[in-house]
């Protein structure tokens, strides 16, 4: 059966990258009818977050990503979930790398660490661990031991070896025992690392597959060798591309220019199954011309050979085309409430009831691309002043302009109910009476009434005005 995992660090909340790695472990195991399982790599305990863990679950379960196992929801035979939990585990098979000499305890301080990278650097070499304490005897180890001395384990990285692996995004690749020093398993404070844990983890959770970022290429061959040492399997990967901004930069935490957590587009107001769908496009595309997809047609159409090999674009403009895409297909009631929480926020409703509070966002409902987009969209409905641009200024200096407005306010004044379809009907009349006809007519009653050029349907955008409102509008 296909078990993979989604394994993040809880030293922070869910990332894109991270969203974007657990939506393809998932959507691949979903497609095999395997298991998704979320597994904490928790070791890292001066950069863990309070909360981490608990955000991480809670922002993936929005996107719909809800795993199979998690620490809240342990299967016994592969609990626990936490890798702090599991450090007796590891230890279990520490013992047995030290005890078939495929590990060794090393006592150099960082000092001494730190003076031989420095010169190494200097030489030009890469820098290695140069196995000061590979051989140390028996004698000499406990000498050491029994002195109190911290220690780290490493492992002894075996010569002369290639470590390949068919990587299902990349393909073939190699890597050569040569270029990797011998490395630490566990740390001086007895907690593993998570090149070693990882192996241990995945092993024993019988996980099949594994798709995470190209930054862990080169760790591969480090978990490659633990596994040959201990006799196991691995998993099949599939090292996945990064995810660029607009100037095909690699997304870095610091990066402004996009939103980096799933928090904050639940936040703005984007719809979870528009996310789920726009980052399932984030490095893989469907066979055919069809972009949406809802949660089972993605599932349905997932297939790991058409992960993209190159860096995958973050376009903001398409994130908010597929949210307005998904906006379209919600019934009105339901963007009332996703738009009203932002709404409240920044404007006065308490004049304006519940009808007018509907019409309003009816009016919007098929451009909105996000929920706190509506503040913006609405904004005209709030102010009291208009603000003419030149364009309009220049266009409302036609001659035949302040007759058309004359007539329509006359023709607004007799309408005894303000509703859109009266309003349609003095825009009617207006058009006879006045002579005026298309941009002539429509052109100055937008710019006098809305102070815009450009909006929403006119009859809708009047209507919600109010009627005092025009009047004095067309008044001046
Ligand atoms: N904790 C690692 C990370 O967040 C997981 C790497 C892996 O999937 O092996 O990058």
């Amino acid at each position: 059966k296909v078990r993979v995992r989604y394994a993040p660090s809880p030293t922070g909340h869910l990332h894109i990258g991270g969203a974007r790695t657990a939506l393809f472990n998932y959507l691949f195991a979903k497609h095999h009818g395997g298991d998704f399982i979320f597994r904490l790599e928790d070791t890292d305990i001066e950069r863990n977050i309070e909360g981490g863990e608990a955000s991480q679950l809670e922002n993936l379960e929005w996107l719909g990503i809800i795993p199979d196992e998690s620490p809240l929801k342990p299967v016994e035979k592969y609990a626990p979930y936490r890798q702090m939990e599991r450090l007796d585990i590891y230890k279990k098979y520490t013992d047995i790398l030290l005890e078939k000499g495929y590990a060794y305890k090393c006592f150099c301080t960082s000092e001494e660490l730190d003076a031989e990278h420095e010169k190494q650097v200097a030489a030009g070499v890469a820098p290695k661990y140069n196995r000061k304490c590979c051989d140390l005897t028996a004698e000499e180890v406990k000498a050491k031991e029994d002195a109190g001395m911290p220690y780290t384990i490493r492992v002894k990285v075996p010569a002369g070896k290639t470590y390949e692996f068919e990587d299902m995004i990349r393909g073939h690749v190699s890597f050569e025992s040569e270029d990797i020093g011998d490395w630490v398993l566990v740390k001086a404070n007895g907690i593993p690392t998570y090149n070693y844990a990882v192996v241990i983890d995945d092993h024993s959770m019988d996980i099949t597959h594994v798709f995470r970022g190209e930054e862990h290429l080169s760790n591969t061959p480090k978990q490659l060798m633990i596994y040959e040492m201990l006799g196991w399997e691995a998993p099949t990967y599939g090292h996945m591309t990064l995810i660029v901004n607009e100037d095909r930069k690699k997304l870095s935490k610091r990066d402004e220019s996009i939103m980096q957590f799933v928090s904050q587009y639940k936040e703005e107001g984007y719809l979870p199954d528009a996310m789920f769908n726009f980052m399932a496009l984030l490095g893989w595309s469907p066979e055919g011309e069809q972009e949406i997809f809802d949660h089972d047609g993605l599932i349905k159409e997932f297939s790991e050979k058409r992960l993209s090999k190159s860096p995958s674009m973050f376009d903001k403009d398409k994130l908010k085309w597929v949210n307005n895409r998904y906006i379209k297909e919600r019934s009105l009631d339901e963007v009332i409430d996703l738009c009203l929480p932002f709404l409240q926020e920044v404007y006065d409703l308490s004049q304006h009831d519940e009808q007018w509070i509907r019409d309003l966002i009816a009016v919007y409902h098929d451009q909105l691309s996000y929920g706190k987009e509506i503040v913006e969209l609405v904004s005209l409905f709030f102010e009291d002043e208009l603000h003419l641009d030149d364009e309009s200024r220049e266009f409302m200096k036609g001659e035949s302009i302040p007759n058309t407005l004359k007539v329509f306010k006359t023709k607004l004044e007799e309408l005894e109910e303000f509703t859109k379809e009266n309003i349609q009907a003095a825009i009617k009349a207006t058009q006879k009476e006045a002579g005026a006809k298309g941009k002539m007519l429509y052109m100055p009653i937008r710019i006098a009434t809305t102070g815009i050029m450009h909006g929403p349907d006119l009859a809708s955008s009047i209507m919600l005005l109010g009627k005092e409102k025009v009047l004095g509008r067309l008044e001046g």
